[in-house]
């Protein structure tokens, strides 16, 4: 069956067609058939250069054979134990040896599992309640977080069947805004168990840090008894071996990862200094299970990942963001389009709007229709980049100097079409 036949099949069993809200391309989305490197093949015979990579996981691009045999060979030892093994060791050795925070790890099955555990901790922890998380941060689909969240959320910022009760304790602040905070903070300091974020914004486009940001948060949270914790779930291991943290030189207290943790299988984690560590369960008092935690296909998985995520990728990651990056700014330069090319590292998004883009708010300024017109152009194209202006593109070392000149080039015909 073609996609379109598909999607009318699914959309009587799987509410809207799909199993997550983003992948409800308009008018239809394709369906996946298979993929390799840096391409998607689709059941009507196309094939994509795949930007979305899973939303984050593929750092390596898809089906990276090392993985896939180590995976092979774990699979025809078993899927589940309920028992541990020695690779949830070597993984969380792993861990610790390159996240600057991390003391000690709990391994979960999604990122959203990570942040609702990291802040229940952080509760424990301080004996407090509410949490601060910044607008169009988006850190899973749990209650707690549900509020003026990004990601597919992003024109839907909260959820029916969330109560108040449960957001009432969750305060928002604009994103690189000092101010904000340290007025939050002064009133709020007394029942503010946590301040969650995304170092670099991934779920509204693309969003730095402004410079500093990040360790006024640090030691405003160090002076007012607040956990500090960085949502690594796209950054983490993307950016550098360690993370945001390493990459801007700012240790959080708790950490949460997930994405490229798993190598490409659902999990998640987090992780922190001991002493907060120590209260998970059983050690401590702080409940936290699950059935597939530290699940041996994603922990083996993960495992073979990092082994491949070495100083070479790194440089690499920089080189070819700076490549894709610089070649979206020589485009737009001759457009009469107002644009900003926003990303780091091998994470990148254009915004069409004048404004700068530093918080949520500027953000929403972007031209969405425009988005959707270069978003199309590049599909038509066999480029595949998320469907919407609120997520981040991703780079893979599978993509090649001659794969981005390609993509650029369709980017090229996207961004004049949306100048129409
Ligand atoms: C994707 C994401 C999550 C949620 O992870 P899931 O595995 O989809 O539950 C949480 N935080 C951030 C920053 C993310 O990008």
């Amino acid at each position: 069956m073609k996609s379109e036949d598909l999607f009318k099949d699914a959309k009587n069993y799987l509410p809207g067609g799909v199993d997550s809200p983003v992948r409800a391309i308009k008018p239809y989305p394709f369906f996946a058939l298979k993929a390799e490197g840096p391409r998607l093949f689709d059941v009507d015979g196309n094939s994509y250069l795949d930007y979305c990579l899973a939303y984050g996981p593929l750092v390596l691009g898809h089906a990276y054979p090392p993985v896939m045999e180590t995976v092979s060979k774990q699979l025809s030892n078993g899927s589940a134990y309920g028992v541990p093994t020695e690779n949830e060791i070597k993984l969380a050795k792993e861990v610790v040896k390159r996240v600057p925070c991390a003391d000690m790890v709990r391994f979960v099955n999604s990122g959203t599992e990570a942040t609702m555990s990291a802040i229940r901790l952080a509760r424990a922890v301080t004996g407090k309640n509410k949490i601060l998380k910044f607008e169009g941060a988006y850190h899973g689909a749990h209650d707690y977080v549900l509020v003026k969240s990004g990601s597919g959320a992003a024109g839907l910022p909260d959820s029916p069947g969330v109560p108040e009760e449960t957001t009432k304790n969750t305060l928002l602040a604009p994103f690189n805004d000092a101010e904000a905070i340290t007025s939050l903070v002064k009133k709020e300091k007394d029942d503010l168990a946590a301040i969650i974020l995304e170092p670099v914004m991934g779920n509204v486009g693309c969003i730095p840090p402004k410079r500093e940001f990040l360790e006024f948060l640090r030691e405003i949270t160090a002076e007012n008894g607040i956990i500090l914790i960085f949502d690594e779930v796209i950054t983490g291991f993307r950016i550098a071996k360690g993370g945001a943290q390493e990459y801007f030189d700012v240790t959080p207290d708790l950490v949460t990862m997930g994405k490229i943790l798993g190598g490409g299988f659902p999990m998640g984690a987090f992780a922190g200094k001991k002493e907060f560590m120590e209260r998970i369960a059983p050690q401590g008092d702080v409940y936290q299970a699950g059935t597939f935690n530290g699940n041996p296909i994603s922990i083996t998985a993960g495992l073979e990942t990092m082994k491949h995520l070495d100083e070479k990728f790194y440089q690499e990651s920089e080189t070819s963001g700076l490549k894709m990056r610089r070649g979206l700014e020589n485009i737009l330069e001759d457009a009469s389009l107002n644009y900003q090319v926003a990303g780091l590292s091998s994470m990148f998004q254009i915004y069409f709007t004048q404004s700068e883009v530093w918080d949520y708010a500027q953000a929403k300024t972007a031209d969405t229709e425009k988005f959707n017109t270069y978003f199309q152009t590049l599909l038509a194209n066999g480029v595949f980049i998320p469907p919407s202006q609120f997520e981040c593109c991703f780079l893979s070392q599978a993509h090649s100097p001659e794969d981005i000149q390609i993509t650029l080039e369709a980017m090229e015909k996207g961004i004049k079409a949306a100048e129409k």
